[in-house]
């Protein structure tokens, strides 16, 4: 007998939904910021954190052009964007399926500490995720996203995070696969720290390397389930440089090591990368010359949006350009993942967009 959280019914289209997602040139749009996050980016450029501001703001994301499915195989939704709809009134999530774009949806309920360690975390959801998942099918979702998140220094990450953490995405995925979602796996590790790159290396294989344990003994259906990583790169405060080619060896080296080949794709974050930095980082890791069974694409957040939203600035004159400055950015990740990209939009994006310990 083989079991598997993925039903039999769903094994085909899960595999082919993390495919569609991870296929060559494409990667995903993060645009789940929660409402107290959205509200972060909003309060900068002086708009006011209402359903109506965050539901515009996504409808310029949506509609940035017609070669957004070019570059973007897969958005990422918070709960109350999944149910919105464009000014003329078509759902959201149906604008993006007849663009040929899989909807993904944030299921996780953020971080909570756990006692006795030195504040780190597990993440909180699993209640009702169940009924949640059936919903989120029905209303056009075929992805969904948890992330979980761990820190370098001081005895950090703790086994107990590593082991609590891996426990939770895994049991997140199969509740996923069980409903026809497919799980992104999303173990994140914070850049804040003065930790060198060797040390993210060790971090960062011990904590892949326990998510790929559970989501085993979870009897987890990997041809559909996707990765999302951090890339290998050394604290923000570190006082020693690397190149971009160090990161890239680094990160693929780690994944080489703890990734199956059964995965169809890993999905980076940004992480507080500067926007550029995110793209040339990619560009580098899909040059590196190791074996890379997966596709390696973005799943970006803050290095696909930061300068769209400063364009924007809550103005419908300025629609337009801010469309335009992310395709210019969806187009730069797009060659990133394919290793082709030269330059084109780095005169966009070279500010840092770190912010300490940062909640999703
Ligand atoms: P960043 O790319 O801004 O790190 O966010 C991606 C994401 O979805 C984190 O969960």
């Amino acid at each position: 007998m083989v079991f598997s959280a993925a039903p039999e019914k769903f094994r085909a289209e899960l595999a082919a939904t993390a495919n569609a997602i991870a296929a060559p040139g494409k990667g995903i749009l993060a645009a789940d910021e929660s409402t107290g996050t959205i509200g972060k980016r909003f309060g900068p450029i002086g708009v006011e954190n209402v359903e109506e501001n965050r539901r515009a703001y996504r409808e310029l994301l949506f509609t940035a052009g017609a070669d957004l499915p070019k570059y973007i195989s897969g958005v990422i939704l918070f709960e109350e964007t999944l149910y919105q709809k464009t000014a003329s009134g078509k759902p959201f999530a149906e604008l993006l399926r007849e663009q040929g774009i899989q909807v993904g949806i944030k299921v996780d309920k953020g971080t909570v500490e756990l006692a006795g360690t030195d504040g780190e975390t597990t993440t909180q959801g699993l209640d009702g995720m169940n009924e949640r998942c059936q919903k989120y099918y029905a209303a056009g979702a075929r992805f969904a996203k948890w992330r979980c998140v761990l820190k370098i220094g001081k005895g950090c990450p703790s086994k107990l995070a590593v082991i609590e953490n891996a426990n939770v995405l895994a049991r997140y995925a199969s509740i996923c696969q069980n409903n026809g979602l497919v799980p992104i796996v999303e173990p994140e590790i914070l850049m804040d720290g003065d930790h060198d790159l060797e040390t993210a290396m060790v971090a960062t294989e011990e904590v892949l390397a326990t998510v790929y344990k559970a989501l085993h003994d979870h009897n987890i259906y990997l041809e559909g389930t996707l990765l999302k990583p951090n890339m290998v790169c050394p604290g923000q405060d570190c006082q020693k440089t690397y190149t971009p080619a160090d990161i890239a060896d680094a990160t693929v080296t780690v994944l080489s090591r703890t990734v199956p080949p059964a995965v169809p794709g890993v999905t980076f974050l940004s992480g507080g990368q500067s926007e550029e930095a995110a793209t040339v980082h990619l560009h580098e890791i899909n040059k590196v010359n190791r074996p890379r069974p997966w596709s390696l694409t973005f799943s970006y957040g803050r290095a696909l949006q930061a300068t769209v939203i400063k364009t924007w600035a809550g103005k419908p004159e300025n629609v337009a350009a801010a469309q335009s400055a992310l395709m210019i950015r969806a187009r730069a990740n797009s060659e990133a993942c394919l290793g082709k990209y030269a330059g084109s939009a780095a005169h966009l994006g070279g500010e840092s967009l770190y912010v300490k310990d940062y909640k999703y």
